[in-house]
């Protein structure tokens, strides 16, 4: 038997509800915010990672799919969704639009090459959102907000909004030289990938899930010592906005984000279920004001986040697990000989087009064993179609929650099942 890849999982049944579901609540909250969706390609020239995400990242260092197709280009399976958007917004000249910001939103698969646990797959989805070209502390709150607003809407209100921000780039190389002053002496107490990122990304040191106990990293100087005055001001409006949309955030100094395009403000989305362990964060985002510059497109400012999809199946499951998934069926139509099926079928077809949810047989089943299919469906309405009602021009409806039945008229019936639903 061939199985799935490793770290791989099959959405079907009750996970497939829940991911669209919350695809659907995303998608709708993006549209009321006025976002539009874009759809970028799945692989990528493996360049456009490296460019972007960066050289030294985890990412792209340890959890890339790289491959090189039939024509010897070297590809890599997307590991995230920004660096795409950002390639197609530049590639297609987005920024000469007169609509401007470009606020866009997608939802798609993602690849890492990860350790397979609870909460984190080599195959996992994500929906995000970018907007390109807007500098104002304004737009970092809108983004967060949609985010926060769509999880609260799909039912999850134990989410803290950890946030920081990295200030610009005169802030970074200060406080990046402050940072490996300090750590130097104590480099042998680090682990083992935070002595590499000492020497290549010493910022990152502060968010290692590993050392993230070790007293040294409590003690570091803090990157807020380290603001112009600019970044301070900027990140004091992004929080005073927050504060107005009544958004739960915490400020956190070691957030500093894994990949290489974040300045100014970067924040998590922080679930306090035990469950997830150590993959408690549902999403992330920030400012990225030199990536569009980066990828060789005019300078830029962008602000964006993404959300793990699959993680947000887990925390649904385990929020209403005491509640069964209702099922919503409205009507199932029963039918044996063909000429019975023959109005089952032409039936459920205008039943459908009213926008009423239908079944019919197609096993062949008896009629005894359609009725129970139809409790099983928990269906509203049974339709008991019979040659002989057909002839009268007849049709017999049982209530399923009453048991009463009722003979309908054949022309009449499209408009009892409306009027009964
Ligand atoms: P983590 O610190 O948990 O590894 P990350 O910083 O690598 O997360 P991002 O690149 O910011 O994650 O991706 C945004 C969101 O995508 C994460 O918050 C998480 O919900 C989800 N995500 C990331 N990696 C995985 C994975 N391997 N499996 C499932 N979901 C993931
Ligand atoms: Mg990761």
């Amino acid at each position: 038997m061939i199985t799935r890849p490793k770290g791989t999982y099959d959405i079907y049944g009750e996970d497939a509800k829940y991911y669209n579901y919350i695809n659907n609540v995303f998608t709708t909250i993006s549209e009321l915010y006025n976002y539009n969706y874009v759809r970028t390609p799945i692989f990528e020239e493996s360049n456009l990672f490296h460019r972007s995400v960066g050289e030294t990242s985890d990412i792209v260092t340890k959890e890339t799919y790289d491959f090189k197709d039939r024509g010897d280009r070297d590809l890599t399976l997307r590991p995230e969704g920004t660096a795409g958007v950002v390639r197609a917004y530049i590639e297609n000249k987005m920024y000469g639009d007169v609509n401007q910001p470009i606020k866009l939103y997608y939802s798609g698969t993602m690849y890492r090459y990860e350790r397979p646990q609870a909460g984190r797959y080599r195959e996992l989805s994500q929906f995000g959102v970018e907007v390109l070209g807007s500098d104002d502390a304004m737009q970092d709150a809108e983004v967060i907000s949609l985010a926060y607003r769509a999880m609260e809407e799909m039912g999850i209100e134990d989410i803290t909004v950890k946030i920081n921000s990295l200030g610009d780039k005169e802030t970074r190389d200060r406080y990046r030289d402050a940072l490996k002053d300090y750590l130097e002496p104590h480099i042998d107490t680090l682990c083992e990938d935070c002595q590499k990122r000492f020497k290549t990304n010493p910022l990152r040191i502060l968010d290692c899930k590993v050392d993230k106990d070790n007293e040294v990293l409590k003690n570091a100087p803090k990157i807020k010592d380290y603001y112009n005055l600019e970044s301070k001001e900027r990140f004091a409006k992004v929080l005073e906005y927050l504060g107005y949309l009544d958004i739960d955030y915490e400020l956190d100094d070691n957030l500093v984000r894994g990949l290489d395009y974040y300045n100014h403000t970067v924040f998590e989305f922080v679930s306090n279920m035990e469950e997830l362990g150590n993959a408690n964060t549902l999403g992330a985002g920030g400012r990225y004001n030199s990536l569009v510059e980066q990828l060789d497109g005019p300078s830029t400012p962008c602000v964006g986040f993404a959300c793990g999809i699959d993680r947000l199946i887990l925390i649904l499951k385990e929020l209403n697990k005491d509640k069964t998934i209702e099922n919503n069926l409205d009507v199932y139509i029963t039918a044996v000989n063909e000429e019975e099926k023959l109005k089952a079928i032409t039936l459920a077809q205008d039943i459908r087009l009213s926008e009423i949810k239908c079944e019919i047989d197609t096993l062949n089943r008896s009629l005894k064993a359609q009725f129970k299919q139809a409790d099983r469906l928990n269906a509203r309405l049974l339709i008991l179609l019979n040659s002989e009602d057909l002839q009268r021009g007849i049709i017999t409806v049982k209530d399923n929650l009453t048991h009463e039945e009722t003979k309908v008229d054949e022309n009449e019936i499209l408009d009892y099942i409306i009027s009964n639903v």
